[in-house]
C-alpha cells in the first residue's frame, strides 16, 4: 500500500501535522523531494517539533524514515535537526532513519549563491528562503553534485569536488565579485558532517522494494505545495523541486511503483510565504486579524505568511496536479472568528470572468471573485464528529467539497494530534 500526502495548495497546509497523524498506521515514511527550506510543524505528547528534512514520521518510534534521492540535503541542518530531536528524547538510528546514497548534497557554496543572487536581484527577488535550493538543484540538472553515497570514496570525491568548485568559482568569484571557495575547507566539511551521517545512508531502493514486497505501508510526505511545484506551479515563484504525487516513486527511489492513493493537504483559507502571484491576498487589519488567529508565521524562516480567502480556483488546479483522491481539509477552527467568510469561486481577468487557473502574466491580472457565507461563529476545537459541527461550518466544507471536485474526508480542528473529525 503505497500513500502520498501531498499538498494542494502554496505550501503550510499541515502536512507534517496530517502525516503524524496518520502514520500510526504506516511502517515506513518517506520524503521525496526539497531541502530544509521546508517547515512541518509536529504537535503531540512528546512537544513541538518543526521538522526541515527528516519526515514526520520520525515521532512515531515503529516508523522507519526515509530521505529519498530526489532530496537535497545540508549536511549540517541535519546533524542540528537530529541532535534537537534526540534531546527531546526521540530514538534516532540507522534502523529507524535512511538516507538514501544517491541524495544531494546542499553544500554551503549553494547557501551562499542563494544569497548573492536574491541580494543581486534587490526588488525582484524571489523570496527565497536563503538555503541554496535553487543553486543545488540547479547544479544537478548541470551534473555538478556530490551524492551522499559519493562520501565513502574521499580520494574520487576530493577530485570530483576539485572540478566542481573551479566551475562554481567563476560564478562566485569571478561573476559576484565573492570570496572564492575553497576546497580544503570544503573536504572538511564533508569529512565531518559525513562522518556522522555516512551510518544512515544506504541503497533506499532495495530497503523500500523489500518492504513494499513484504506487504508494507509506505507513505510519501512532500514538501511544499501543487503550487510550488517547478513545472506546474507558478514559475519561477516555485520551489525548485517537483512537490507533486507523480514524482513521489522516482524521488522516493521506488519508479517502478504506482501511488494506491493521493491524500490532498487543503487549507481552509490561503497562505503564501515570499513572493509571487496570491489573488485572495489581504493587507492590513483584515490580514493581520487572520494571521494571528492562524499563528501564520513560516515555520522554517519565521516571516509573516501572507493570508487570505479561500480560493476554489487554485485549489481545484492544486486537486488536479496532484490527482487527490481525497482531501484532509485543516484550519478550519481559525475562521471561527469571522461572521461572513468569502470564497473565491472564480477570477476576473480583463473584465472576462474565468474559471481555470490562469499562468504568467493572465495570474498576474487577476481579481477574485468572492461568494460570501455566514460563519459559526463558535469554538470548534472540541468537535470529534460531524454532527458536532455548526451547521455554518458543515455548509461552508460542503461548498467546498462540490468547488474543487473532490471529496473531503477529514477536517482538522486544531493542531494536537487529536484534533480532527473523520466525514466518510
Ligand atoms: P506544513 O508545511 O504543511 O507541514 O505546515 P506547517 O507546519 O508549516 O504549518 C501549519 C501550521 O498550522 C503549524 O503551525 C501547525 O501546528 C498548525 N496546524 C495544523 N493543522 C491545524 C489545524 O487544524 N488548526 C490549527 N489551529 N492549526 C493547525
Ligand atoms: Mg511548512
Amino acid at each position: 500500500m503505497l500513500t502520498a500526502i501531498v499538498g494542494i495548495n502554496w505550501g503550510d497546509e499541515g502536512k507534517g501535522r496530517m502525516v503524524d497523524l496518520i502514520s500510526r498506521d504506516y511502517d515506513v515514511v518517506c520524503r521525496y523531494q526539497g531541502g530544509n527550506n521546508a517547515g512541518h510543524t509536529v504537535i503531540n505528547e512528546l512537544g513541538k517539533f518543526i521538522l526541515n528534512l527528516i519526515p514526520s514520521g520520525i515521532l512515531r518510534p515503529e516508523v522507519t524514515n526515509v530521505m529519498g534521492n530526489g532530496m537535497v540535503i545540508d549536511m549540517k541542518h541535519l546533524c542540528g535537526e537530529m541532535d534537537r530531536l534526540i534531546d527531546a528524547g526521540v530514538k534516532i538510528t540507522p534502523d529507524n532513519l535512511k538516507i538514501s546514497e544517491r541524495a544531494v548534497i546542499c553544500m554551503p557554496y549553494h547557501v551562499r549563491l542563494d544569497c548573492l543572487e536574491e541580494d543581486r536581484l534587490g526588488d525582484a527577488k524571489y523570496g527565497s528562503t536563503r538555503r541554496g535550493i535553487a543553486p543545488v538543484y540547479g547544479d544537478k540538472y548541470l551534473k555538478k553534485i556530490i551524492m551522499m553515497g559519493d562520501l565513502f570514496y574521499p580520494d574520487n570525491l576530493k577530485k570530483r569536488l576539485e572540478g566542481i568548485i573551479d566551475y562554481k568559482n567563476l560564478f562566485i568569484n569571478k561573476a559576484y565579485d565573492s570570496e572564492p571557495v575553497n576546497v580544503d575547507e570544503m573536504m572538511e566539511y564533508l569529512t565531518e558532517y559525513g562522518n556522522r551521517l555516512k551510518p544512515y545512508v544506504c541503497d533506499v531502493s532495495d530497503y523500500l522494494d523489500a518492504q513494499i514486497k513484504d506487504g508494507k505501508k509506505v507513505m510519501f510526505e512532500a514538501q511544499l505545495g501543487a503550487l510550488r511545484d517547478i513545472d506546474f506551479g507558478i514559475n519561477p515563484y516555485t520551489s525548485s523541486s517537483n512537490t507533486i504525487a507523480a514524482y513521489a516513486p522516482i524521488g522516493a527511489g521506488v519508479p517502478k511503483y504506482k501511488i494506491d492513493k493521493t491524500i490532498g493537504i487543503m487549507k481552509a483559507y490561503s497562505s503564501c510565504v515570499g513572493e509571487g502571484p496570491f489573488t485572495t491576498e489581504w493587507f492590513g487589519d483584515e490580514a493581520e486579524d487572520l494571521r494571528k488567529a492562524g499563528g501564520e508565521y513560516g515555520a522554517a524562516t519565521g516571516r509573516p505568511r501572507r493570508v487570505g480567502p479561500f480560493d476554489a480556483v487554485a485549489s481545484r488546479y492544486g486537486v488536479f496536479a496532484q490527482g487527490a483522491d481525497t482531501l484532509a481539509l485543516t484550519k478550519m477552527d481559525v475562521l471561527s472568528y469571522m461572521e461572513k467568510i468569502p470564497v473565491c469561486v472564480a477570477y476576473e481577468i480583463d473584465g472576462v470572468r474565468v474559471d481555470k487557473f490562469p499562468r504568467g502574466v493572465m495570474l498576474d491580472k487577476a481579481k477574485p471573485i468572492y461568494e460570501y457565507y455566514d460563519g459559526w461563529m463558535c469554538d470548534i476545537g472540541g468537535c470529534r464528529k460531524e454532527s458536532d459541527l455548526p451547521v455554518n461550518a458543515r455548509k461552508y466544507i460542503d461548498r467546498l467539497e462540490e468547488l474543487v471536485g473532490c471529496e473531503i474526508s477529514v477536517v482538522s480542528v486544531g493542531a494536537e494530534r487529536s484534533e480532527y473529525i473523520v466525514r466518510k
